[in-house]
């Protein structure tokens, strides 16, 4: 759309024009300070103070293309456990992504690691769809992980063995269940688990803002090659990761992070391929110190050192490089733009030196960068429960335990709390029906979400939702009033594990 003149000089008088490249007329308001949002005849509900030049869209009808009980807006690990979930349990289910895969981090970040699966003791905690995505992975040779019979093992020779693969494999000096996978393999194998849910997927698809009416979330708007469209739904699940449908739902959300925890970084992240990891390991072997040296150089270079091994069969020639970028927002399109330049020039830097001074990398080359940017945290909704560090620190489940999360690196503390209980109300935010969020933006301060923002994590929240969805639909009550203890035993029906 062209805007005239005044408004591309910023303007701040009211005015309107005719844009003929549409049908009807589009009416542009320009302002200071008013909301920036879109206003739908679907939806009105901007929550966002917007500073600066301003312009007001057009009022207009948006196409409804289906009707569905869930639509899931996002197809990461806690998408794909909505949908598959909520289809599975029989409601009639949509699953928007804006990508042309499904996965999220786990296929388009490159993030091919899926870690504590078990507790230290090697006991299995986090079961259900991602162990039925692994199951399915083992079939095609696809993944990864320590021997079943060794997974609470801390024999010295197997630790060190399993270590040495990788430091996922082991934690408190004690081997467990993580698994590595191939994200190629795995793209195709979410494809054919939605579909034999019976979901409908739209991929290439923006879900740009929820449909509100009052406190009553009533559907999806998303944006596609094919124009704007609504599907008018009973219930919408933020698998978003970002929660990016939050701002414009009346849910509060926050997103403080300390910029020194994990998920304050965003990644740019690439894989190397043809390098000789025999070499490497037994340069890395006789000469440790001259290594350290060259490690330094790239960084003073502005390269990044480091990277993790694929392991998987017939990929020993693999390796995962993920840098991290501090940011000012992980959703600013601006900090976006920026990384993926810096990223790709860093990139270059990097593999430059790698190929022309480290053993083993002299023939390498950079086989695929990162389809989708590497985003860790964003916005957090303020759940019917939030999360803290107290409810790590604590053996007592909830009432509403949907999910259990072994503990991760904390020392002394994971040892006298290994395990921490993810409760169904940090999945509900507060103020707003109809809406869970089930993903990496669950309930929960940056501490914690910090720690169990991880993909199987994401996975087992979303089977909760999409079950508990379901539920609500076919017992015709509001999310908060579901039967728990339904939902708990649907849960373990589909194979999670909870307590008792
Ligand atoms: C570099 C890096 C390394 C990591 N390492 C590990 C690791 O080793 N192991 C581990 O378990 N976790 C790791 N993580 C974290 C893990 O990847 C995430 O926590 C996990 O993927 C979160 O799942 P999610 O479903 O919440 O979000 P995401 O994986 O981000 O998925 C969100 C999905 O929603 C889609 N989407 C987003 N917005 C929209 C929209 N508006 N409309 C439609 N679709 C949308 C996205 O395209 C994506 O498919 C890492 C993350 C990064 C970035």
């Amino acid at each position: 759309m062209k805007l005239s003149k005044e408004v591309e000089n910023g303007m701040t008088r009211r005015m309107f024009f005719k844009n003929t490249a549409m049908t009807g007329a589009a009416a542009f308001a320009v302002g200071a300070g008013g909301p920036a949002m879109p206003q739908s005849a679907q939806s009105n509900k901007p929550s966002r103070k917007i500073s600066g030049k301003t312009i007001r869209e057009a009022v207009r009808q948006t196409r409804v293309c289906r009707t569905a009980d869930v639509v899931v807006v996002g197809a990461g690990p806690g998408g794909i456990g909505a949908a598959v979930t909520a289809a599975r349990s029989g409601a009639d289910t949509v699953l928007i992504e804006r990508y042309g895969h499904l996965g999220g981090m786990g296929t388009g970040g490159l993030v091919t690691i899926i870690p504590n699966l078990s507790d230290f003791r090697g006991k299995q905690q986090i079961a259900g769809i991602s162990q039925e995505w692994i199951d399915r992975l083992k079939r095609r040779e696809a993944v990864d992980h320590p021997k079943k019979e060794h997974w609470g093992s801390k024999d010295s020779k197997l630790v060190a063995y399993y270590e040495n693969r990788s430091f996922f494999n082991v934690r408190e000096k004690t081997v467990i269940y993580s698994v590595h996978i191939d994200a190629e393999i795995s793209k195709c194998i979410l494809n054919d688990m939605v579909t034999e849910a019976g979901v409908k997927t739209y991929l290439h698809s923006w879900g740009t803002e929820p449909i509100v009416d009052g406190n009553q979330v009533k559907g999806v708007i998303f944006e596609s090659k094919s124009g704007r469209q609504a599907v008018l739904s009973k219930v919408v699940i933020d698998s978003t990761g970002d929660g990016d449908l939050l701002p414009f739902s009346g849910a509060d959300f926050k997103s403080d992070i300390d910029p020194a925890l994990r998920i304050a970084n965003l990644s740019f992240s690439y894989w190397m391929a043809n390098v000789d990891l025999k070499k490497y390991q037994d340069f890395r072997k006789t000469h440790a110190k001259e290594l350290a040296e060259q490690m330094r150089e790239i960084r003073k270079r502005g390269g990044h050192a480091g990277f993790l091994t694929s392991n998987l069969k017939d990929q020993d020639d693999l390796v995962w490089v993920f840098p991290r970028y501090g940011n000012s927002s992980q959703v600013d399109v601006e900090e976006l733009t920026r990384v993926e330049f810096l990223g790709r020039k860093e990139m270059l830097i990097s593999h430059d030196y790698y190929k022309k001074n480290i053993p083993g990398f002299e023939k390498s080359y950079i086989v695929l960068t990162n389809p989708q940017l590497g985003t860790r945290g964003a916005r957090r909704i303020v759940g019917e429960y939030l999360l803290t560090e107290k409810d790590m620190n604590t053996n007592v489940p909830f009432e509403d335990t949907i999910a259990v999360f072994p503990d991760v690196d904390r020392g002394q503390d994971s040892l006298k709390y290994p395990l921490t209980y993810m409760p169904y109300r940090c999945m509900i935010p507060r103020k707003v029906n109809n809406l869970l969020v089930a993903c990496r933006a669950f309930s929960s301060n940056a501490v914690v979400n910090n720690f169990f923002n991880l993909i199987p994590h994401c996975i087992a929240l979303g089977e909760a939702a999409g079950i508990a969805a379901a539920q609500a639909i076919s017992s015709g009550v509001d999310l908060r009033k579901i039967n728990i203890r339904a939902l708990q035993a649907s849960l373990k029906k589909q194979g999670a594990i909870l307590p008792g």
